[in-house]
This record gives structure tokens, sequence and C-alpha cells, in this order.
């Protein structure tokens, strides 16, 4: 006789009945019928949602032991909800949704040598009074690297990721710095790679932040004249990661606090992680010492998703969260929606919600409306750093040559011209225009849409430009 969901299942049950209360056991796991058994996934059917998360929360270790017992250390468990018919059709609507697999981070104590000169060294993350040291990680189980999805637009800092995450503070890559545009899983990635060391190497502590949060604490610590004892609680961490660093730009303050961590932490072995919007060569207001120290390690970017990834990650999401939906419609987004993965998130979410608020089938009709709203939206956001690149680009010169100091003519022009549309489709002021263009003041951005606006009456191959530049952003 072979193996069977049911028989599988029954040695579960026979196991968990010796571990559990007698009533505890009628309740929660008599209702279960297992329903399927693939490669090594177990399917059971429970009651409701609710059961679901209860089963989630109180139960899960011993169901995973009980199936790793029976299908091997690579079991799997999917829960599948019976509910009531929520669209109006015949079949009952089920949601099938794989079990979590991974508890909460748990926070993680550490003992402060009875040497330091700071016996109450203070904690950021801590009301101030206590004592114990207790780093909150700070991480998010929910981004791991099983859902983070390889591609070709990811590989190399994936893998580079996966490595340092094996072996932290022991390859050539530290620091390790991830950057990429908006919504292309720099801070997934990051989590995921402080989630897999506490795995693996559970007596590290790991410590996950933003570079904002961190500027905010050293702001604090002047305020309350801590700072020593900020620095001191960072050097204490084993693997620092730091989320975002061009927040960094133009706070000298925070950078010079944060090199100091940086060296001691580089010297004695510990891992540092970043991310970035862009790569260390296009930084700007970044002191230089700390932009060598960038350099050190490995820079891994992360490009847009490919049509194929863009496919898996939809479906993996769809997965993930029990929903089932044509191929056709998944289709319909990926193709249409390719700049981000925050994005193609974004409209296949709002996809399910607009189906279920408003009890219709999610039809390709319906996709088409959501992801054309999409569409519109997000094209307007453009940055100034895009803005350059892509003027710079039509006049074949490099960013730095755009905003150098030059006064050559052609040059004068395409800077202007980028002034002109930073105006046009962002919100930035004239200001913080000027300072990420090349460091000009608000007075230079001014002029510069003026000249522009002037030189669209008067001058035919100047009009073209503008023509052409203005179909690249909209
Ligand atoms: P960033 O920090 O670069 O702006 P995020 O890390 O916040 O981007 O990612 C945006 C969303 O896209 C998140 O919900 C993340 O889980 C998802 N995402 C990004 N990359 C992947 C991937 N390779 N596989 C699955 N989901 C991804
Ligand atoms: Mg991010």
């Amino acid at each position: 006789m072979g193996v069977t969901a049911t028989s599988v299942w029954n040695n579960c049950l026979a196991f968990i009945e010796d571990n559990i209360q007698p009533q505890a056991f009628k309740t929660w796991f008599l209702p279960i019928k297992p329903v399927r058994l693939q490669d090594n996934a177990l399917s059971i059917q429970v009651p409701s949602k609710f059961f679901y998360e209860w089963l989630e929360e109180h139960y899960v270790k011993l169901l995973k032991v009980a199936l790793r017992k029976e299908l091997g250390a690579n079991a799997k468990l999917v829960y599948v909800i019976k509910m009531e018919n929520k669209y109006g059709n015949n079949e009952p609507f089920t949601e099938k949704i794989p079990s979590s697999n991974r508890s909460t981070m748990a926070p993680q104590e550490l003992d402060v040598p009875i040497t330091s000169k700071n016996p109450e060294l203070k904690n950021p993350f801590i009301i101030p009074g206590i004592r114990n040291i207790k780093i909150e990680s700070q991480l998010n189980p929910n981004y791991n690297f099983e859902n983070f999805l390889e591609g070709d637009s990811n590989r190399l800092a994936r893998s580079a990721g996966m490595a340092v995450a094996n072996k932290p503070g022991g390859t050539s890559f530290n620091p390790l710095l991830v950057f990429g545009g908006v919504g292309l899983g720099k801070t997934h990635l990051a989590h995921a790679i402080g989630v897999e060391i506490k795995e693996k190497y559970p007596e590290r502590t790991v410590l996950y932040i933003s570079a904002e949060k961190f500027t905010q604490q050293y702001i604090e610590s002047v305020k309350k004249n801590t700072r020593n004892d900020f620095i001191h609680f960072y050097q204490l961490i084993d693997v620092l990661i730091i989320d975002d660093v061009q927040f960094l730009s133009g706070k000298s303050g925070t950078q010079d606090v944060f090199f100091h961590i940086f060296n001691h932490l580089h010297q004695n072995g510990k891992q540092v992680i970043l991310t970035s919007d862009k790569a260390p060569v296009d930084m700007q207001d970044i002191e230089q010492r700390l932009l060598s120290r960038f350099k050190w390690g490995l820079s891994a970017e992360l490009q847009t998703p490919d049509y194929e990834t863009r496919i898996s990650i939809l479906k993996n999401k769809l997965y993930r969260d029990g929903v089932e939906m044509p191929e056709e419609i998944i289709e319909h987004v990926a193709k249409h929606i390719k700049t981000n993965i925050r994005e193609l998130e974004g409209a296949i979410i709002s996809l399910i919600a607009q189906a279920s608020f408003n009890k219709r089938e999610v039809t390709l009709d319906l996709a088409q409306q959501v992801v054309e709203k999409f569409v519109k939206n997000t094209k307007r956001e453009v940055s100034i750093d895009y803005i350059q690149k892509v003027v710079s680009d039509y006049f074949e010169m490099d960013v730095a040559t755009l905003q150098s100091k030059t006064r050559k003519r052609h040059i004068v022009q395409a800077r202007q011209l980028a002034m002109f549309f930073a105006k046009k489709f962002t919100k930035a002021s004239l200001a913080s225009i000027g300072s990420q263009i090349g460091k000009r003041d608000h007075a230079t951005v001014l002029h510069a849409c003026k000249t522009v606006d002037n030189l669209a009456e008067t001058d035919k191959q100047f009009r073209k430009y503008i023509e052409d530049l203005n179909k690249k952003f909209t």
C-alpha cells in the first residue's frame, strides 16, 4: 500500500494525540481532513481561517515535528480553508495557505563586559532605565530567502547575500552593499540575510535599522549627551544591516559616527550590510572616506525584473495569499507593470480587493482597468536622478558631465532641461533640485526654467528636445 494523504495524516494524528490534552486534540485536530499529498507537501483542510490561525499560533511546532517524522526534513504543510461562497458562483471558495514555517524573532541578550566604562550602556531602542541589554533584531521574518525569488535581475545580489549569510564577516563581501531603484527588493533582501544568519547562528547579534532611524537615534543621543553610548551600543553588534544609506547624504555628523562604528566592526570581523538607491559612484554628499569604505566589499545591483521573474513573483504572491487567478490575468499584469516589484504586488492586491469588495470575479477586463490605473498613477513619479539620467542619455553625455561646472553651451542646455523637467515632474523644491543637479542654488534653477520656456518659443530645435524628452517622462 502506498503512502497517501490519509495514511500520512493518520500517523501524524497518532503522534499528536500522544502529545496534547485530549480536549485540545478533539477540538483542533479531529475536524481536520487530509486532502492531498504531493511531493512533500500535505494539504489539510480546516473549517475556517480562524482555525488555521489558531493552529499556526499554537500547534505549528507539533504539526511540523509530526509531519517531518512522516515525510522527512522537507515536509511542507498547506492549509486549505473551506469558506462560504463569496463570489456568487456555485463553487465553494477555497483558500490555500502554506504554513509560515517561521516563528517570530526572539530578542537577543547580550552580556556587556564588566570592564565597560559604561555600566549603564544605553540601548537606543529601549526606554532609559533598563539595565540589561536585550537587542531586538528588528528583523521581519516574512522577508526571507525562501520568498525572495531568484531571477537574472537579482542573481548576483541574492547569491552574495546567501554567501554572507553562510559566513557573516568571513567573506570578502564586507560590507555588502545592495543597490537599486525603488521597490526592487533591497529591504526584503537585507532582512532575508539577517533572518538567515539568525537561523544559522542564533548566538550572533543581528540588527536591522533604516539609515533614517539610525540618524534620529544619533541626533537624540547628541541632545542627551550620550553620543559615546550610542557608538558603543552599535559596536556590540555582530551583523549590522543599515537600509537606505543614501539617507545619510549631507548629514555629516551621522556619517562621522557611522564611520567610527563601521571601522570598529570591520576591524573585528563583524559583518556590515548596506542598501542604497544608487551605486557608490553616484552617491552625493557622502564623505569620500565613507564612500571608499563602501567600495571595500561588494556592490551588487538589483535590476528591474524580466518578464519570467515577474510572473513567478506574482504566482508566488498569490500562492502565499491563498488566491487562485487565471493565467491570462497574471500575464496581463506582468506584461504591463514592469518597473518595480512593489507596484506589481500593489496591482495584484488591488485586483484581489476589487474582486472581493465588489463580489466580482477577476476578469481580464477588471485586470485591464486596475493595471491601467496603476500605470497612470505611477508614471508621474519620476525621480530627479532618473530625469538626469534620461536627459544625459538623450544628449549622449554622462551625468557627471551634465552636472559639471562647465559653461559649454550644449552641456548648459542639457542641465537646464534637467532642471526644467525636475520642476515639472517632481514635487521637489527649487533648492532641492539645484542641490541634486550639480549643487546649484535655487536662483539658478529658476533661471533655467525661464530660459527653457523662452527657448521653447524661439528655437525650433530646442522645442524638439523638449518634446522628445517630454515623451520619455509621460
Ligand atoms: P526596496 O527596498 O528596494 O524599495 P522592497 O524590498 O521593499 O524594495 O520590495 C518591494 C516589494 O517587492 C516587497 O513586498 C518585496 O517582498 C517584494 N519583492 C522584491 N523582490 C522580490 C523577489 N525577488 N521575490 C519576491 N518578492 C520580492
Ligand atoms: Mg526599502
